[in-house]
């Protein structure tokens, strides 16, 4: 029996519905949420992120600021714009979009991020706070996407084998240090290129998340009957019929997989539109947390 679709589209709905309900909640005690992104050069990827948050912000009732650098930025100007944006009161998150041009440290710059705007949850103390079960913090905006489908859809956690394949900051780690928290309670294992007999491990989970970033890696013979399987990736794949010459694939060979697997998420239209939904829930809370005199 073909596996369950897991819809991503229809929860990110929700999520920014609810959001928008929190930002009148904010707006009647005198908070008006706002979120600030920052922009060096013109990526074009990173542009139209840049542009669907902006337009997220607005459609939820929030005050939303994006800030347009020149490619040519020096890492100076670019923390000037932090500070800037870390004295703001109008700003209750922020986020500099990576990749940034190479005359800039990223970690630098994350790391100037004041912790209580950084809604992404990249700097060392989000990190921390995450990892040891602080939940004052904020989470990663696409892990904390896969928790809630895991929510919406009743996928059972506790005492579950989740097997992660990729380990980066932004997806992997966190994915994992979610899932191991009292209360989560899976069993995680996280693999990346360096691990021995990959299909072997991946075989054994009850859910598979793949953030690896090549096109249908995940094949039916790596997933478990009835795994639930929950694919991160976003790759351009060349398709000379598509309009743009290219379609959108995920980590997993989708249609042999979902053959085989209990629930599945689609590419595009499962993990990648809770992104922006969990970044403008972030937002929300970083402004509920701010006391009014
Ligand atoms: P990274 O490139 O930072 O990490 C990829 C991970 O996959 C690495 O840990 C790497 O291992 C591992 N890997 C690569 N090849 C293999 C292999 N052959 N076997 C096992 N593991 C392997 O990617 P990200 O985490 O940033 O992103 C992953 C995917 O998710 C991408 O497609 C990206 O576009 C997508 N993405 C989607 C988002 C969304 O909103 N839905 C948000 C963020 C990312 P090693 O560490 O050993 O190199």
């Amino acid at each position: 029996m073909p596996a369950e679709l897991m819809d991503g589209v229809a929860l990110a709905r929700a999520i920014r519905d609810d959001v928008a309900a929190g930002v009148l909640v904010q707006r009647a005690r005198g908070v008006a949420p706002g979120l600030a992104v920052v922009l060096v050069g013109e990526d074009p990827a990173s542009t139209v992120y840049v542009r669907n948050k902006g337009r997220a912000c607005e459609e939820a009732g929030m005050h939303s600021e994006t800030i347009r650098l020149p490619a040519s930025t020096t890492q100076a100007e670019v923390l000037a714009m932090v500070d800037r944006l870390n004295a703001d009161p109008a700003i209750h998150g922020m986020l500099v979009q990576m990749p940034l041009p190479p005359q800039c440290d990223a970690d630098a710059v994350i790391r100037r991020i004041d912790p209580a705007k950084d809604v992404d949850g990249f700097h060392p103390i989000n990190a921390g706070k995450l990892l040891i079960g602080e939940r004052d913090g904020f989470a990663p905006c696409t892990p904390s996407g896969v928790m809630e489908l895991l929510r919406r859809y009743g996928i059972a956690t506790a005492g579950a084998e989740v097997v992660i394949i990729g380990r980066s900051n932004i997806v992997g780690k966190p994915m994992a240090s979610l899932l191991m928290q009292p209360g989560v309670d899976a069993t995680v294992t996280v693999c990346h290129s360096r691990t021995r007999d990959l299909a072997a491990h991946t075989r054994r989970a009850d859910i598979l998340i793949a953030a690896i970033g090549r096109p249908r890696f995940v094949t039916a013979g790596m997933v478990k009957a009835g795994a639930t399987v929950i694919d991160v990736g976003i790759n351009r794949v060349d398709e000379p019929r598509a309009r743009q010459g290219y379609i959108l694939a995920g980590d997993v060979d989708f249609a042999p997989v979902s053959e085989v697997a209990g629930h599945i998420t689609p590419v595009p239209g499962g993990v990648g539109p809770l992104t922006i939904a969990m970044l403008l829930k972030s937002t929300l809370v970083a402004a509920a947390r701010v006391t009014v005199p």
